[in-house]
């Protein structure tokens, strides 16, 4: 870094000037041509040695907007992240392109340690990673200041907050910072973030006159599908097929869940592994690398356990059961997509898994915390307004589930944002099953509503789902000997539903606030107020019909999308296939995970473009001046033995 002149055009605070000198090292080291929708600013604060809060949707390049300015800023740039594996793969990433980065944790031996202190202190680092808990050891950022600390990054900014969805005890202490060292510039970041904990991440930071920069937290790239729960094994393939060979992540709420899905996939075929904090720490690391290292295609994953399992590419997130609320939706949905690419979030749901949600957060926390890998969890056993609260979030979460609204719209509303964001045109969003009117709607919806209320009226409420069924659908059993309820006027009104359809349709209606479920040991129905209403003829529903049956997407129209927007030019899949194995090979001998070395997008825009010179392939977005000179002769030779055997 050469960079004296641009250091003293900073000190000028020359923006003009910085931000080229900003966008050429962008185009130098990871070879991207422009800067994104925000990027700039964040990147012309962080030069400005100004407190920041940056608020940008995963995959949005958030790393970016600190590691750019991080080279030009004299010394070096501290960055806490909560994860070792998250920090492992920006420091892969880094090195790949050329930065001086490295990390301390608790996870290094001393050696290691020690070897990265030198090169802290012989001034050699741009980028230091640190895990919170060590940040705050005595005397520690003493140390990084004496070795001439410029900036102090946040990464996941949330987890200091106790409203976020992943509050994080350790990040707490980061308040400190501040008092103990106010002339180091704090920047914040991280993906989601409600306005009430953008307001206590400022606070608890302390940070002093903060450039706010918010965008928005839509995900366009996302297509969201929710469908109620059937015969799960048959919808989890369904979606599998779809992305034959690529990433997936499926999400469950029991470890014990997990483990059986993942066997079920493999018996199927499937390249899948579980992930959980129950699995001993060899084998969960085994799957964790397997799966970074592209050996295995799907991660089936408990939700709170998820986060590690972070790769770019992650071309669809299947919840095989709702998740815990619609924040922690947003952030375990957006790990799909996160390089761009078009990606599938599969949401299959029922109304009895808020219940089971709600038993596991009753019972003690330490026995929940067990099944569901809950450690960090901030409820305990006796915060009844804390489990109160987690079980109204889960019932929100319940409401978007079963609700026919926009799914983007619905998630951007939720975050406070209007829509449409941007200027995106005012119709449908284009990418949910509500848009594409792949949502097929159930007939005289109403009618069968007020059929199933009634049978819940007629049986005085005092029965649960499975009950109400049976007598709507005219079973001949027991129960309805044993109470008379062939008697009945709803005895049999649904006769040509499956006990399966009937569940289904009560657990919308619970959903959307006609029947509530009593909490005691059995879980039977009453009708609400909402419910009266639609009995009177007051209130119109709509109900989705099972099964919901999405067409397989033929082929890769996704990667065939991506270039006709961008040159028009259409993606060889072939070769696409090709140098993604070529990718693998040489992650493989570098001992770094594959999307490190270039992420799908490049490797799309090669098999397109299909360069046949150095100067062609570094014109390549995502090929910096390093990966260009250690890669590009495996790359260029790889497309000319493909143009050879076309
Ligand atoms: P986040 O941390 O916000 O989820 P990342 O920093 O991982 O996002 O970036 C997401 C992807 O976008 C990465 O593959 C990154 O290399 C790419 N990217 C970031 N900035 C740009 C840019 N200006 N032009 C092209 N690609 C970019
Ligand atoms: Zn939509």
């Amino acid at each position: 870094m050469s960079g004296a002149g641009i250091e003293t055009a900073i000190e000028g605070r020359d923006e003009a000037t910085a931000r080229a000198a900003l966008t050429a090292a962008v185009r130098r080291v990871w070879g991207y041509p422009t800067l994104r929708p925000l990027q700039g600013d964040a990147m012309a604060a962080a030069l400005a040695g100004r407190d920041a809060l940056v608020v940008l949707a995963t995959g949005g390049g958030k790393s970016l907007c600190y590691q750019a300015p991080a080279l030009l800023r004299p010394g070096v740039t501290a960055v806490v992240s909560p994860l070792i594996s998250l920090m492992k793969d920006q420091i892969d990433g880094l090195r790949e392109s050329g930065v001086a980065a490295a990390m301390l944790t608790s996870a290094q031996s001393p050696d290691e340690r020690r070897s990265v202190r030198d090169q802290l202190r012989s001034g050699r680092l741009k980028l230091l990673y640190v895990a919170p808990e060590r940040l705050v050891l005595d005397g520690f950022v003493a140390e990084l200041v004496e070795a001439g600390l410029s900036t102090l990054v946040i990464d996941e900014a949330h987890c200091i907050s106790h409203w976020g969805h992943d509050f994080r005890p350790e990040y707490r202490q980061l308040g400190q910072l501040r008092r103990d060292h106010p002339q180091i510039p704090i920047q914040a970041f991280t993906a989601t973030a409600t306005p009430r904990v953008r307001d206590d991440i400022l606070r608890q930071l302390a940070l002093r006159d903060p450039a706010v920069l918010v965008g928005s937290c839509d995900r366009p790239n996302l297509t969201y599908r929710f469908t109620p729960r059937g015969d799960l094994q048959a919808q989890l393939l369904a979606v599998i097929r779809r992305h034959p060979d690529q990433a997936g992540i499926v999400y469950a709420i029991r470890r014990k869940d997990v483990d059986e899905l993942a066997a079920a996939l493999q018996r199927a075929g499937v390249r899948a592994l579980p992930y959980h904090a129950g699995l001993d720490p060899a084998t969960r690391q085994r799957n964790q690398e397997q799966f970074l290292n592209e050996e295995c295609d799907v991660v089936v994953a408990t939700v709170a356990f998820g986060m590690g399992i972070d790769r770019a590419d992650v071309r669809y997130v299947v919840h095989a059961a709702l998740p815990k609320g619609v924040e922690q939706y947003m952030q375990e949905s957006g790990r799909a997509g996160r390089d761009g690419l078009p990606a599938e979030c599969v949401l299959l749901w029922s109304a009895g898994d808020w219940h089971s949600w709600k038993r596991l957060l009753e019972r003690s926390a330490q026995e929940a915390a067990r099944e569901l890998d809950q450690d960090g969890e901030p409820v305990a056993p006796g915060a009844d307004a804390d489990v109160a609260d987690a079980i109204r979030r889960i019932g929100s979460m319940l409401n978007f589930a079963s609700g026919a609204t926009c799914r983007h719209r619905f998630l951007v509303e939720h975050f406070g944002e209007t829509w449409p964001p941007g200027t995106a045109g005012t119709a449908g969003c284009g990418a949910c099953d509500v848009c594409l009117g792949e949502l097929p709607t159930l007939p005289d919806a109403t009618v069968t509503a007020q059929k199933i209320l009634s049978c819940v009226m007629r049986v005085e409420q005092r029965f649960g789902a499975g009950h109400v069924a049976d007598v709507l659908r005219g079973a001949d059993n027991d129960r309805i000997r044993r109470y008379g309820h062939a008697q009945l006027s709803t005895f049999g009104l649904l006769r040509e539903q499956s006990s399966r359809e009937i569940r289904n349709l009560i657990d919308q209606l619970v959903g959307q606030g006609c029947i509530a479920v009593a909490d005691g040991d059995y879980p039977t129905l009453s009708v609400t107020a909402e419910g009266r209403d639609v009995l009177r003829g007051q209130r119109p529903v709509t109900l989705a019909a099972l099964p919901r049956v999405v067409k397989p997407a033929k082929g890769r129209p996704s990667l065939a999308r991506l270039a006709a927007d961008e040159e028009g030019l259409p993606v060889d899949a072939a070769l696409f296939d090709q140098l993604r194995a070529l990718r693998r090979e040489l992650a493989h001998a570098r001992g770094v995970p594959p999307y490190v070395i270039f992420n799908d997008r490049t490797l799309a825009e090669l098999a397109a473009r299909k360069p046949t010179t150095p100067e062609a392939f570094r014109a390549c977005k995502g090929v910096g001046d390093k990966k260009a000179a250690d890669l590009g002769a495996a790359f260029l030779a790889a497309i000319a033995g493909h143009r050879g055997v076309q």
